[in-house]
């Protein structure tokens, strides 16, 4: 069976685990906490990285931080994860879809505008297979309209837009360490904090409320409940588990890149199938390889085929807005002209580190069976 999916292991996670567990402060903010909001930092040039318990999260505290209203209105795209939505609709907002582009599967930057009105707080672009949305002319609308920009960079970490992290554009960015995510702690994810006055109120956010990470740098000596929070620090055995991973992130990368080339190299004679576009403007990280079938049919056909000689290949979201809670929570501002129509025909192939170049070549193939 060739697995969609194997999550990470480089290797050191297991001796870093022992040393979380022997430095006896396995809770958040240890050692190994420490060097992967360092790392992020280091790496992506934003003030400050927290990690979180997951992108989800990630997404609620940027949800509170922007201090989003109930009937405030949130603009992002159909085509993406529920939680992109889940964070937003916690605090109350109402979701507006608007479609997306074809060729990038990301929100299309020129219809945003038009979803504009004076309920609207915040556009959340979600940075699709870790290739970017067209971020200046998202930036320039949300400067124009006075809105907060949250990224979706769950699937982004270590790409990038005209040499810029993704993550570090926006107000603020958010990754995922889920162990489909190229780097992973099994559950977990960042908060990457743009400016400098927020970091305050997020570490508050994170620690219950309270202004506890101040204690523990000695600026104060005691502390106290301040403000509403929630539990987003993930362990520090979490942690080290992704610090083993980071610390080989160019090794990771590369391999991940190796294996989208051969894919791309090797389905690029097929006819029938739409092969994925990197714009000029975005270097991505090679989360995912997808292919587009000609429709849904085939897809499946597709699928059962690739399942019968054992390969897992896998379709992705159902567009939020055609499910029951984004009926109930959103609505599509415009027409669905491309959402619907083009993740019907989406279909990702197997793609982790240490995928071996027989299996890659083994789906590319059965691929090309497939269409003979
Ligand atoms: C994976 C993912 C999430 C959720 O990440 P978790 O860490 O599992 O909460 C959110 N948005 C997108 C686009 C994702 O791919």
């Amino acid at each position: 069976m060739i697995n969609f999916n194997i999550p990470p292991f480089l290797g050191n996670e297991t001796e870093y685990i022992k040393r979380a567990v022997m430095n006896k402060k396995i809770c958040g903010d240890g050692e190994f906490t420490k060097k992967c909001n360092s790392w992020i930092e280091q790496n992506t040039g934003t003030y400050k990285a927290l990690l979180t318990t997951s992108c989800t999260h990630a997404l609620e505290m940027a949800a509170i931080l922007s201090e989003i209203q109930p009937g405030d209105e949130v603009i992002m795209p159909s085509y993406t994860f529920v939680s992109t939505a889940d964070a937003f609709v916690m605090k109350g907002a109402k979701i507006v879809f608007v479609d997306i582009r074809p060729d990038t599967m990301n929100i299309n930057e020129n219809l945003i505008e038009d979803a504009i009105n004076e309920r609207t707080r915040a556009i959340v672009p979600v940075h699709y297979a870790g290739v970017s949305c067209e971020m200046d002319k998202i930036m320039e609308i949300a400067k124009k309209y006075k809105l907060i920009v949250v990224e979706d960079a769950a699937q982004g970490v270590k790409s990038l837009y005209k040499g810029r992290s993704l993550g570090t554009i926006g107000d603020y960015g958010c990754y995922s360490f889920h162990e489909t995510k190229n780097y992973s702690m099994g559950e977990g994810g960042a908060l990457l904090i743009n400016n400098s006055d927020k970091i305050e109120k997020a570490e508050i956010i994170r620690e219950k409320g309270t202004n506890r990470s101040k204690f523990f740098r000695g600026q104060i000596d005691k502390y106290t409940w301040v403000d509403y929070g929630s539990s987003y620090l993930p362990s520090d055995i979490n942690a080290a588990y992704l610090w083993a991973q980071l610390e080989n992130s160019d090794k990771i990368n590369d391999y991940r890149l190796n294996v989208w080339n051969t894919y791309y190299n090797g389905l690029s004679d097929i006819k029938e199938i739409t092969l994925p576009v990197v714009p000029e403007a975005c270097t991505h990280n090679a989360h995912m390889f997808y292919i587009k079938t000609k429709d849904l049919q085939e897809r499946t056909d597709l699928i059962k085929y690739l399942k019968e000689n054992d390969i897992q290949a896998v379709f992705h979201y159902i567009p939020l807005h055609s499910s029951p809670a984004g009926k109930k929570y959103g609505y599509f501002h415009g027409e669905d002209i491309y959402t619907t129509k083009e993740s019907e025909r989406l279909l990702r192939l197997p793609l982790y580190y240490g995928i071996s170049e027989k299996d890659v070549k083994t789906v590319i193939n059965t691929i090309k069976e497939f269409y003979k």
